[in-house]
């Protein structure tokens, strides 16, 4: 098998020459085939051709990474906090000064434009890694205020070996989320990308090496869900899953970790209210809203899917954001112009495609788009043009998480059903609000059903502040010290030091 893509023969990236990067798995320090000798081909969604292919982890191989993460975990636990924040450190550096590959890689992969790939995605990936090495030697215990005679201290430790599954809408970002808060905290990982986008992942995996990472610390297996996937989840000797991906593969991982009774951490679909109210800042709401819900061609858990629109405003709030939408440059995700990539898969795309009929049979309008654009240029990329339809709080495009570049809008003529519609789900993950009213902004902020809520913006991350959600969007918190608690469990610590106990089985001749 290939093991190396060498860019420079095989892509003409003229920017990029001699780019190289390994396609095996990553266990215990080092690039191996896959023990059956399985591969899978790693596709570029902007013209379906074939990029590489990769080593195909299954069940056995799972196993293997565990055993290594196992035997790295003793010298782990040894090595000091400060020294588990200066790999991470490195390891930020390191993604710095590979910006360029990086972004490259993320955008030939999964689609997304190379203008946010460098300056989001990378970045952020970095900031990242740069939060949680700064918080290694911050995890601090606590010290309870007991009864007399009694020293009572809590303390934080690893969980041990933690499962990571990463999906394929923002592979290299979330490795740094699920990464950084575990090493952070002093867990050792066996993680799987999606088999649909995993090159970024395997790069930061020669970058973890070449930060001086111990070998077996960080563990990388892409593979399929069904065989890699479910083998973490039922793994005996794995002590908790972190997932990102669809609330019914969450469901079969929380069925297949009962076995150990390991710890879960979801972070599920969302099908995010954004609600523009009548005395909103209609430019900053329209451009704002476009943002929420086209940005990586809607293929976010926090997109902004529904817009819930004051009726008095709607009009005149549509006509620019149509405007504004159908203005959107689509095109060849490494092009610098591109503002919307093609989707990541052709079967996801065919999914996004069928809400433009399901809307229609619910007797939903569509405004716009709900089609492929008519463009040779793209006709082999698995594109679709910005989509926005109008339906009711009901309907399945009001209910259902579509995740591409597809946005329901709904009105509504007060607070109340404004609040209402927004909480007409399931899901609970982001959410968002335009006023110019601060009570309604803060009483919304209260009020609504969501484990983020942005006012006046939109799909605002950062390392330090918690993401998550609530529902069927799932349960657990990635980034900032909630993601530390949650990569930790708590031993409490009783010392007697001056206490004076009557025995308890007091017997005459003592
Ligand atoms: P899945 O939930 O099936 O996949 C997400 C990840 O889980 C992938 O790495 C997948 O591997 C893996 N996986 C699949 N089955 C198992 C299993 N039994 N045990 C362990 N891991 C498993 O989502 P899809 O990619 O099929 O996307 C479907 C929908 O899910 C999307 O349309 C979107 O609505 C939602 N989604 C939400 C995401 C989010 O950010 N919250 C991210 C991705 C999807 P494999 O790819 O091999 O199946």
């Amino acid at each position: 098998m290939n093991t190396h893509i060498n860019f420079k023969e095989n892509l003409a990236a003229e920017n990029i020459a001699g780019m190289n990067i390994n396609t095996q798995l990553f266990i215990n320090g080092k690039f191996v085939p896959a023990i059956n000798g399985g591969t899978i081909d790693v596709l570029n969604p902007a013209n379906g051709q074939i990029i590489t292919k990769i080593a195909a982890a299954e069940a056995e191989d799972v196993d293997v990474a565990v055993i290594a993460a196992q035997n790295a975990l003793p010298k782990w636990l040894e090595t000091s906090a400060a020294e588990r924040g200066r790999l991470l450190l490195k390891l930020a550096d390191l993604i710095e000064e590979n910006l360029e590959e990086l972004a490259y890689l993320e955008s030939l992969d999964t689609g997304h434009p190379i203008r946010d790939s460098r300056r989001l995605d990378v970045p952020r990936t970095a900031a990242c890694f740069r939060y949680f090495g700064g918080i290694a030697d911050k995890i601090e215990g606590s010290v309870v205020p007991v009864e007399q005679g009694f020293l009572n201290y809590v303390l934080r430790e690893p969980i041990g070996i933690v499962g990571q599954i990463v999906p394929w809408n923002f592979p290299l970002m979330f490795t740094s989320w699920k990464l950084g808060p575990a090493l952070a905290a002093g867990n050792v990982v066996v993680m799987k990308p999606s088999e649909i986008t995993p090159l970024s992942t395997l790069k930061i995996a020669e970058l973890i090496k070449q930060a001086g990472f111990p070998d077996g610390v960080v563990n990388i297996v892409p593979g399929y869900g069904h065989t890699a996937g479910q083998r973490m989840a039922d793994h005996p000797d794995i002590g908790k899953i972190s997932f990102t991906g669809s609330t019914q593969t969450g469901r079969n991982i929380v069925n297949a970790s009962s076995g150990n009774l390991k710890r879960v951490q979801l972070e599920l679909g969302g099908k995010g209210a954004n609600i523009v109210f009548e005395d909103a800042n209609i430019e900053a709401a329209v451009n704002g809203a476009a943002w929420a819900i086209f940005h990586n061609q809607g293929q976010a858990c926090i997109a902004g899917s529904r817009l819930v629109l004051h009726e008095s405003i709607a009009d005149q709030f549509l006509e620019k954001f149509i405007d504004l939408a159908k203005s959107i440059r689509l095109g060849d995700p490494l092009d610098p112009d591109t503002e919307m990539g093609p989707l990541t898969s052709q079967a996801h795309r065919d999914k996004v495609l069928s809400y433009a009929k399901i809307a229609l049979e619910q007797g939903g309008k569509v405004l716009t788009g709900g089609i492929v654009p008519n463009d040779d240029s793209l006709k082999h990329g698995y594109y679709v043009l910005p989509t926005i339809v109008e339906a009711k709080s009901d309907d399945r495009v009001a209910q259902e998480e579509v995740f591409g570049p597809f946005v329901t809008v709904l009105r509504f003529k007060d607070d109340k059903e404004a609040l209402q519609i927004a909480n007409n789900t399931e899901y609970g993950l982001g959410s968002g609000l335009w006023t110019n009213n601060l009570q309604r902004a803060h009483s919304f902020a209260k009020k609504i059903k969501a484990g983020m809520c942005w006012i006046n913006s939109y799909k605002r991350v950062s390392p330090g502040s918690p993401f998550g959600g609530v529902g069927k969007s799932g349960y657990g918190r990635e980034m900032g010290f909630e993601a530390i608690h949650d990569y930790t469990e708590v031993k409490s610590v009783w010392v007697n030091v001056d206490a004076q106990i009557p025995p308890h089985f007091k017997r005459d001749d003592s």
